[in-house]
């Protein structure tokens, strides 16, 4: 039996291949992000997509399609397997009749960047890594903290000093060091890469190593199997590194390649990011390949204070490949939303995940979306985590 038909790994840019069996980071030549890829014509002569959905419930049921090849070194905390919830409440205000979300909150830590981090701390035992350093917006240092603290690793994490104090304290309860350093997310970047060379940490960042994506892309298998094997007709995506929106759409990629679509009709992707810090929007309008950096970056929602993604190119052709957009909503929008998904539909979500519906309420002004569609919001987190931002 065969745990992961993972094969190598190559570069998003120039197609160079690494081995998995390696510690790799990013490419070395052109210092773009690693993609993972898997031997799909086996899997798909030897994996039965009906028995994964019969094994226990997780991330991990999907084990042929993510990075580790031995069973034994799989950190697991209960991720995966998140509803997806129909919101006849407010998609009945805005006319659309199927409109769900889906709901990472309950993933351990509160978000769903258990996901990422639980396949990359995952791998990093794999490849007998024993220290791991992070920066973060917030939720991303959580999960590692966790995950590592599963793992018996060490764990580093630099935060700006105005992170929710959630985040502070999941990773301190967690027995990891935290360093909060002024600025934002790319000042921490800065500050965790001069320590990880200075001492050997591992780089956990978005993109600079392949495997936080593996897991986040799990979502879109997830969400073909809840949709009964197709794929929504747009899903709205609060967007900060792009790990999940790049994760996802290689996860429809996979799916195709692998013949477990029963229509192969790819989802329109819709970027969100907040007016205060909307880097990708603002290329994605210019027709631009790459991002500028984003100065002076601001917003309530945390997870989307990234000034540039080092996935930039990797989002910006995602999201036009799939006939996407990109939106810009402001905190206040923001913040409607969020008592708007309280009220309405009982969830209280993260203001990143209250971002797509105040998206999305643009969208419905534009008639970017047709009545009919299946639309599908992502709740990236939960709003219990933010307590000291919503004054
Ligand atoms: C990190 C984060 C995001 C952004 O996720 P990416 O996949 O890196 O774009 C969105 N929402 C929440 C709650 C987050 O923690
Ligand atoms: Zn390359």
């Amino acid at each position: 039996m065969t745990y992961s038909y993972i094969s190598h790994l190559q570069c998003s840019k120039c197609g160079r291949a690494y081995p998995h069996q390696e510690v790799q980071t990013f490419c070395k030549e052109c210092l773009a992000p690693l993609l993972a890829v898997y031997d799909l014509e086996c899997v798909r002569r030897e994996v039965d997509r009906d028995e994964i959905s019969r094994r226990a419930k997780g991330m991990w049921r999907w084990h042929e399609l993510l990075p580790v090849v031995d069973a034994s070194h799989v950190v697991f905390l209960g991720e995966g397997d998140t509803a997806l919830l129909k919101l006849p409440n407010i998609g009945g205000e805005l006319g659309l009749f199927n409109l769900f979300v889906k709901d990472e909150s309950s993933n351990p830590t509160g978000s769903f960047k258990a996901r990422g981090l639980g396949a990359a701390v995952s791998k990093a035992k794999e490849l007998g890594i024993e220290r791991v350093i992070i920066p973060t917006a917030g939720n991303a240092g959580g999960a590692m903290a966790a995950y590592a603290a599963r793992a018996g690793m060490q764990a580093a994490v630099y935060m700006p000093t105005d992170t929710p104090r959630a985040n502070m304290e999941e990773c301190r309860i967690a027995g990891a060091e935290v360093v909060l350093v002024e600025g934002v997310i790319s000042d921490a970047a800065k500050r965790a890469g001069e320590r990880a060379r200075a001492e050997g940490w591992f780089d956990l960042s978005t993109f600079k190593e392949p495997y936080r994506t593996e897991g986040k892309k799990i979502m879109g298998y997830e969400l073909a199997e809840q949709l009964g094997w197709e794929l929504p007709d747009v899903i709205i995506y609060p967007t900060g590194g792009g790990t999940g929106l790049v994760g996802m759409w290689k996860a429809f990629a996979e799916l195709e390649a692998l013949g477990w679509l029963n229509d192969t009709k790819r989802p329109r992707m819709v970027a969100v990011q907040a007016a205060g810090c909307a880097p990708v929007v603002k290329a994605f309008e210019k027709g631009a390949a790459v991002c500028d950096f984003w100065e002076n970056a601001h917003t309530v929602a945390s997870g989307l204070r990234v000034p540039k993604s080092f996935a930039d190119a990797l989002i910006l052709k995602d999201l036009r490949a799939s006939g996407g957009t990109a939106v810009a909503v402001s905190d206040e929008a923001i913040l409607e939303a969020q008592r708007q998904l309280g009220r309405l539909e009982g969830i209280f979500a993260a203001p990143e995940g209250a971002a797509t519906l105040a998206a999305l309420k643009e969208l419905v002004k534009q008639q970017w979306l047709d009545p009919a569609e299946r639309v599908v919001l992502f709740n990236t987190g939960t709003g219990l985590k933010y307590l000291d931002q919503m004054g």
